[in-house]
């Protein structure tokens, strides 16, 4: 790891050039590597040489990218997915298999929430949904003798909840299993989620990390802290011999450091795929050279719209961390005291169709199934990404059906809250 800050971290980490080689982590867009020997080869498919042969596998472009994101969050190890959806799916299939439960926050992202209670529980895993403001005592008793993990956002998206990371991570470690955290709004700009106990964290690099709406990606990052052979008879294909691979046993092979990434590199990544591509993974790397000008830029710009907004007559309501009232601002300033994201949430006065009023009339501001871009958008949950659930799942996961969200761009702010207003006017 490097010992440079974050916004150098940003610039310079994962990839030292040598002499005369290209100052950009270079785009190696090619399936396949050459060897001269198959003994050469041999020893990569075994793991017992490191090296590339397949991109599908590991690719050089997403692992310098993947090494980057795991200096910023303060890893050991990491690697890069083909989408948010798939850094979640493996975080957690990594280590819990059919017959086995885990732990989640209720209030989370849409996707997620599809991906946990209908689709992994189809193959076997159970999902316990709690309160994320429950008791330490509601939380103790969500745990079984087969709950492999706990899982939850650091700000969920589009609630805009700020996770008790310490509170998720003391009772995951008392039951002797890890805490995922999908750090996606904050980045580790705002949140080092490692610094509070978790153990995993996750990420949608769509997000902020891209930060243009140019790729889809994800990315996990182990902090190499969390004792698997402590937990041996929890994690057996942490610390028990993997038979597709000759008997190795991740733990001993690659150590607390590296068996979690690894085992998730070489069983799902070779046999799901969820890939990224190298031109992806160049294009994150260049969102990721900016994204602590972009969310200090951000985070001012959603901090004066969601004070205009909340003193606007035609606005009920305003959830953003930032503001002094927010019922999540205390945690938000012990959590993330430099900001918090870029996305606010409010409902117009008059409810779901007042809401899509306002949207239909903004210019400035797209409709947009995103957010945390450079450019400002807004969305409607309940009939969008959220549109899966019913009305007790969608109060679960703190969306009202006249929830707006916002995802405040980098633009003049003064153009935001002209375009906001003006709308606002309209309804
Ligand atoms: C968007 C998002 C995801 C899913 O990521 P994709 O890149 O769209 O697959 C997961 N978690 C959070 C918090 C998100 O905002």
């Amino acid at each position: 790891m490097s010992d440079h800050k974050l916004s150098t971290d940003c610039l310079h980490a994962g990839y030292v050039p040598g002499n005369g080689e290209p100052r950009n982590i270079p785009i190696v867009q090619s399936t396949t590597f050459r060897y001269a020997t198959g003994e050469a080869m041999g020893a990569l498919f075994d793991l017992e040489a490191e090296g590339y042969f397949y991109t599908r596998l590991q690719n050089p472009t997403s692992d310098r990218v993947a090494a980057k994101i795991c200096a910023l969050e303060g890893g050991t190890a990491a690697m890069l997915t083909s989408s948010g959806q798939a850094a979640n799916f493996f975080a957690v299939f990594n280590i819990a298999g059919c017959g086995d439960h885990v732990i989640s926050s209720a209030s989370i992202y849409g996707g997620t929430f599809n991906l946990f209670a209908v689709t992994m529980k189809r193959m076997g895993i159970e999902f316990t949904f709690v309160d994320p403001d429950c008791t330490p005592e509601e939380l103790e008793a969500a745990f079984r003798p087969n709950t492999k993990a706990v899982f939850g956002e650091t700000i969920a998206n589009p609630a805009l909840t700020v996770l008790d990371i310490e509170k998720f991570a003391r009772a995951a470690h008392s039951h002797g299993v890890p805490l995922i955290v999908d750090n996606t709004f904050p980045t580790p700009v705002n949140c080092r989620p490692f610094e509070w106990g978790a153990d995993i964290v996750t990420h949608s690099t769509t997000k902020y990390m891209d930060g243009h709406a140019n790729t889809v990606g994800g990315a996990i990052v182990d902090s190499g802290r969390f004792d698997w052979t402590a937990h041996a008879g929890k994690f057996p294909g942490l610390t028990t011999p993997d038979e597709s691979y000759h008997g190795i046993t991740y733990t001993e092979k690659f150590g607390l450091g590296g068996a979690y990434i690894t085992k998730a590199t070489a069983q799902l990544m070779r046999d799901l795929g969820a890939t990224p591509a190298p031109m992806n993974a160049y294009l994150l790397n260049v969102g990721l050279e900016t994204l602590p000008l972009r969310m200090a830029r951000h985070c001012a710009n959603a901090q004066a719209v969601a004070e205009h907004l909340e003193a606007h007559p035609k606005v009920a309501w305003v959830t953003y961390p930032g503001l002094p009232g927010d019922r999540y601002h205390a945690r938000a300033m012990k959590y993330m005291p430099n900001g918090t994201c870029g996305v606010i949430s409010f409902g117009v006065k008059g409810g779901r169709e007042a809401a899509s009023k306002f949207m239909a009339e903004l210019e400035l501001c797209s409709i947009a199934t995103h957010v945390a871009d450079a450019k400002t958008c807004v969305l409607h949950p309940a009939s969008t990404t959220h549109r899966q659930m019913n009305d007790a799942e969608l109060a679960a996961a703190g969306v009202s059906p006249d929830l707006v969200r916002l995802s405040v761009g980098i633009e003049d702010p003064a153009d935001i809250l002209a375009d906001v207003d003006r709308a606002l006017d309209k309804v």
